[in-house]
């Protein structure tokens, strides 16, 4: 017997039930308007969704006496047993990109809404969850810190296998350096504590979990990463990560990312889909019918090339991980269309593509020789 609806994790906010419109976030909101468009944006894209979108506040985020809302979308079918796709953005407040990403995806998907039978049919099975804006105060300072200076990608309590670096890596010096993962045996930050909840509130009880944290800033190509961040074990579950890399490769066979590991580039303590897939871990253990299938994918946009063609951006830090030029910025928005087409047909029909038995020994093997056997991973 299945309960009847999932709910959102707890919140601390006392509006919390549902999100408050564009007008309704008191006088902060035009203030907040011009340097956040991305929350009034999100705002604009709630209005429009109406009573198709479950919109939550999970939590609110301060900086000094400036408050955001941290918001969650639900999408679909909000069975807790239904597959799920979770689109997240915004982690580091300075690469917009990934926020503007997210948004366009969502402002898509309800245009097609009213009339594709399609895509009513993929929701009528499957739950879309965005949480496109993770990091507020970071993104209306500019900064890819939050307001505490943490980097929430650093944030989670546990420490890599083999650090890259003592600074890149992760550290607890002190906030004026970049990348400060927090103090010690302190609890992780409202924006990362908050994140943490909701996928495990959302992905506790699905059979089919799949996410994509939209970032930037890193290279000369688009990437597509997956765990760890930490660790150059392999993932165990990198046979269903290699069936689902497969499956896009044949049906784009000219496509535009690099798939791998996140450590092959390099490694990370406290990274929050490290932790997340950790936690999933311990919740499969002794499953009776085999574990669930989690597969947190992170899309880190290769935003150097920008840089290249634009070299004045160098002299911005915004540039360096924005589009600075509108063409440019429309092309991006564009480009992934086919990924997040793809990632929804994908958590749809997840039982008819995810190995299992030998298939499965045999996808593992394939994963171990494309991404594990190099020497210096
Ligand atoms: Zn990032």
């Amino acid at each position: 017997m299945k309960p009847p609806q999932s709910s959102f994790p707890p919140v601390p906010h006392p509006d919390s039930r549902k999100a408050p419109g564009p007008d309704s976030h008191d006088a902060d909101a035009t203030h907040n308007s011009r340097r956040l468009p991305e929350l009034h944006d999100l705002q604009r894209l709630i209005a429009l969704g109406g009573s198709a979108l479950d919109a939550r506040v999970l939590a609110e985020v301060t900086d000094g006496a400036d408050r955001y809302p941290l918001y969650a979308l639900r999408l679909g079918n909000p069975d807790p047993y239904a597959p799920v796709l979770l689109l997240t953005g915004g982690i580091h407040g300075v690469e917009r990109i990934g926020t503007q990403l997210v948004l366009t995806q969502l402002e898509l998907l309800l245009a097609r809404l009213p009339w594709d039978q399609g895509l009513q049919a993929d929701l009528e099975h499957i739950r879309l969850v965005f949480c496109p804006l993770v990091n507020p105060a970071g993104m209306a300072r500019g900064s890819r810190a939050n307001a505490n200076g943490v980097d929430l990608m650093r944030n989670a309590p546990h420490n890599a296998d083999r650090p890259t670096s003592w600074l890149l890596s992760g550290h607890r010096i002190g906030t004026w350096l970049p990348w400060y993962r927090g103090a010690l045996d302190q609890p992780m930050e409202t924006e990362s504590a908050a994140l943490c909840d909701l996928v495990n509130a959302e992905c506790a009880t699905a059979p089919f979990c799949l996410s994509l944290d939209c970032h930037s800033g890193f290279g000369m190509r688009d990437r597509v990463w997956f765990p760890y961040a930490g660790s150059t074990q392999p993932l165990e579950q990198a046979a269903e990560v290699h069936a689902l890399v497969e499956l896009y490769e044949a049906a784009n066979p000219y496509h535009r990312y690099l798939f791998e590991p996140q450590c092959h580039q390099y490694r990370t303590h406290g990274d929050l889909w490290d932790y997340l897939y950790h936690q999933h871990l311990q919740r499969q253990r002794g499953a009776s019918n085999g574990p669930a299938v989690f597969l947190p994918l992170t899309l880190e946009l290769g935003s150097w090339l920008w840089v290249r063609k634009n070299l004045r951006q160098i002299t911005s830090f915004t540039g360096l991980f924005n589009p600075l030029v509108p063409h440019r910025q429309r092309r991006i928005l564009r480009h992934h269309n086919t990924l997040f087409d793809f990632l929804i047909r994908a958590t749809r029909s997840w039982q008819h593509w995810h190995p299992q038995g030998s298939d499965r020994d045999a996808q593992q093997q394939r994963a171990i020789q494309r991404w594990y056997q190099e020497s210096g991973h």
